[in-house]
């Protein structure tokens, strides 16, 4: 079915002519209310400043409660997360790490930080996540078991761990994916940067498997102007985390002794003052998101050959970003929609690059990636601040 590029541009533009501030619509901007004006001023006040302090405290445990896990581990961003999260679990050099070609570079960065290469499996149409039929479809021609250990029997490198993302905050099927990851001996870390609030089955993702990860980047839904942390409910996990990103020194009154190669990757304690006061918000943002959402789905539905970006049913997501996804494919249609978009001052943008066609993961081990492939040049992200 022809789509009406211009009917599609007008209509957008025309439900963000309100939104603009000197003439654009950004993708996203952070919104800093009056509490966390009032929590920084109280760090500057009293000189706790750096990575010590008892907002850290605060803010580790607002996380674990609002993501119903035991332990929160904040660091400074987003990405440290992932690699400190795939360290404790033990991705080793040399191993493989199942995760997705459609996400945002850190993802697989974090793994070759570890030394292991990313391995890419397709993802599925609506959630944008990882497939799981076939994944464990793959996995059975791929893995075989050596010596208690999942092996990839072409390259003979160990499969450690399976790396899912929620993409734009819509939870994939991580039930499912659980499943998979425990029939074939792999460790479950979620890259859940995207979708702090969004929840399957009532249950917030990044709770799901051994550790899940988030992004407190100011992008993000919450944001402490570049943050992160680790969740998980093992306890053993949680120390391994916190180990390995204060350095690896272990505690003592005067003693700088370090038991491994750690990582300076600790939030200070100002970062996680915005923090405590951006989690106050968020419920009142997932609603305001959920109404954007509602917005844009009102619009969309006027208009043929498009939808919106929609998860099913079961699950619930914060909506970090809304996207129009093309029904078919049609080469040029993305630039042409985001030339026309940006000419109107709405920052829209496309998907990331599929990590396999960057160049320095062009060789790395996948899968066929046909749906990923197709949906890289099928969808564009709209501008979905807080408050539009
Ligand atoms: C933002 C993001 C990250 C990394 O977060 P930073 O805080 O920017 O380091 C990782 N994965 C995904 C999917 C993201 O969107």
């Amino acid at each position: 079915m022809a789509v009406a590029t211009e009917q599609l541009v007008r209509k957008i533009v025309n439900m963000l002519a309100s939104a603009r501030r000197d003439g654009v619509v950004p993708l996203h901007r952070p919104l800093i209310g009056d509490a966390e004006c009032a929590y920084v001023r109280d760090c500057l006040a009293t000189g706790w400043v750096s990575s010590v302090g008892a907002y850290v405290d605060q803010f580790e445990r607002m996380l674990a409660e609002r993501f119903g896990v035991g332990h929160a581990v904040a660091v400074n961003t987003g990405t440290a997360a992932l690699h400190a999260a795939l360290l404790a679990a033990g991705v080793a050099p040399g191993d493989e790490v199942l995760t997705t070609p459609l996400t945002f570079v850190a993802t697989a960065n974090a793994i070759d930080y570890c030394g292991a290469v990313p391995h890419f499996v397709d993802v599925e149409e609506q959630s944008m996540g990882i497939d799981p039929d076939r994944l464990g479809a793959y996995l059975e021609r791929t893995a075989v078991q050596q010596d208690g250990r999942t092996v990839n029997r072409y390259t003979g490198r160990p499969m450690t761990a399976l790396l899912p993302v929620h993409v734009l905050g819509c939870p994939c099927q991580i039930r499912e994916l659980a499943a998979v990851a425990e029939r074939f001996g792999l460790r479950l870390i979620e890259d859940a940067a995207e979708a702090i609030g969004s929840t399957v089955a009532g249950k917030p993702v990044g709770g799901f498997g051994l550790a899940g990860t988030v992004s407190f980047n100011g992008n993000k839904l919450i944001t402490t102007g570049g943050g992160g942390a680790v969740l998980t409910d093992d306890p053993a996990m949680a120390q391994r985390v916190r180990h390995l990103t204060t350095t690896a020194k272990p505690a003592h009154r005067w003693r700088y002794d370090h038991d491994q190669v750690g990582y300076n990757y600790r939030m200070p304690n100002i970062n996680a003052a915005i923090g405590c006061g951006q989690l106050e918000h968020l419920d009142d943002w997932l609603a305001d998101k959920r109404r954007l959402h509602e917005r844009y789905a009102n619009v969309l539905a006027e208009v043929s050959g498009v939808h919106l970006f929609e998860p099913e049913a079961s699950v619930r997501s914060n909506h970090w970003l809304n996207a129009i996804v093309l029904d078919a494919p049609d080469a040029g249609w993305c630039g042409r929609i985001l030339e026309q978009l940006h000419d109107a001052g709405v920052l829209a943008r496309p998907l990331w690059t599929l990590m396999h066609r960057l160049p320095m993961y062009g060789e790395c081990p996948r899968d066929n990636l046909p749906v990923a492939e197709l949906l890289a040049d099928r969808v564009i992200c709209l501008p979905s601040s807080v408050g539009l």
